[in-house]
């Protein structure tokens, strides 16, 4: 990690601060939450946390802290993915068992991070399990998933769980603009097409070209269908027919528009869709149960879709039903 300002997370950020204060660490730790949403830089901190020797942990400048922010700390291990689905192979775990025995090299723990197991085997859980269960003293095991149901029970059950929570957009912009270098106009464009919710997703939005393109498609797509112009609908479902998982991403951005549009009938507090302002034409002209048969039209689209049904045959049928409804 580079910097010790986390935005957002307040609860989880006093959490680990308290147990350190009490001496109540935990031998493993789950952090888990969407992807960009800080599970990694979370755990780093709590690493920091635990091996911090300043007053007030995470100082942020004694040696401990300053190491582990150059990503050079001896006793901070990050577990190498191995196997085809860049998960961790058996012998990868074994050979972290056998370093655990070990002492620590500069401090007085040992920490191995295991970040994304999102793909992580039953086999290689199995082998970590006697670790998991009983380490050395000094031992503590950081793992990051999106989900929990990566684990097996047995695991799970001895481990601290700890979800992620979304930031604000307000954090989320003074993440840009504070430590990412993005200008004040480029992190406005981001939390505004990716909700400002998490981070990372707001940074790889700003990165990547054909994300930008996708979520400007949904917000066309949203206008488009309020405003019912079908050579319009057509026109952007048509340029997906050659690609599954783009069109399939496209749905699930759909998907959270048209969301939005339901939800906007009620409230306007906890939006997730790609642009606001195309929701709410949506959803000025809808009833809720035209509504309801939009999003169960995008549905059955992905589902269609990920049913391996020709692609060109979902996209024309959802152009169809996107105007019927
Ligand atoms: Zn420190």
């Amino acid at each position: 990690m580079s910097s010790l300002n986390i935005y957002g997370n307040d609860e989880n950020l006093h959490l680990m601060r308290k147990m350190h204060q009490n001496g109540h660490i935990p031998h493993a730790c789950l952090f888990y939450g969407e992807k960009g949403s800080g599970r990694k830089t979370l755990a780093e901190y709590f690493a920091m946390t635990v091996l911090c020797t300043g007053e007030d942990a995470p100082c942020g400048t004694c040696r401990n802290c300053q190491k582990i922010l150059h990503g050079v700390h001896p006793d901070l291990i990050p577990v190498e993915h191995s196997g085809k689905k860049q998960g961790f192979s058996v012998e990868t775990v074994r050979e972290i068992c056998r370093d655990a025995i070990v002492a620590p090299n500069d401090s007085d723990r040992k920490i191995y991070l295991f970040a994304d197991c999102d793909n992580i085997g039953i086999p290689a859980q199995n082998t970590l399990l006697k670790l998991t269960e009983e380490p050395p003293e000094h031992v503590l095991l950081l793992f990051t998933a999106v989900s929990k149901s990566a684990f097996l029970e047995t695991m799970l059950s001895r481990m601290m769980q700890i979800a992620i929570r979304p930031c604000t957009p307000e954090d989320c912009f003074r993440a840009l603009t504070e430590q990412h270098d993005c200008t004040p106009e480029d992190a406005g464009r981001a939390i505004k097409s990716t909700g400002g919710r998490n981070i990372g997703l707001a940074l790889r939005w700003l990165e990547d070209t054909s994300m930008q393109e996708m979520t400007r498609h949904a917000s066309e797509l949203t206008f488009a269908v309020a405003q019912r112009r079908q050579y319009e609908i057509l026109r952007i479902l048509s340029g997906y027919e050659k690609d599954r998982v783009q069109a399939e991403k496209l749905l699930q951005l759909l998907l959270l528009q048209f969301r939005d549009a339901c939800t906007l009938k009620y409230r306007d507090d906890i939006l997730t869709g790609c642009d606001r302002q195309s929701a709410e034409l949506l959803s000025g002209m809808l009833t809720a149960s035209r509504a309801e048969r939009l999003c169960q039209a995008v549905q059955s689209a992905y589902e269609a879709s990920q049913a391996s049904v020709s692609l060109k045959l979902v996209l024309s049928a959802l152009g169809g039903n996107l105007l019927l409804n």
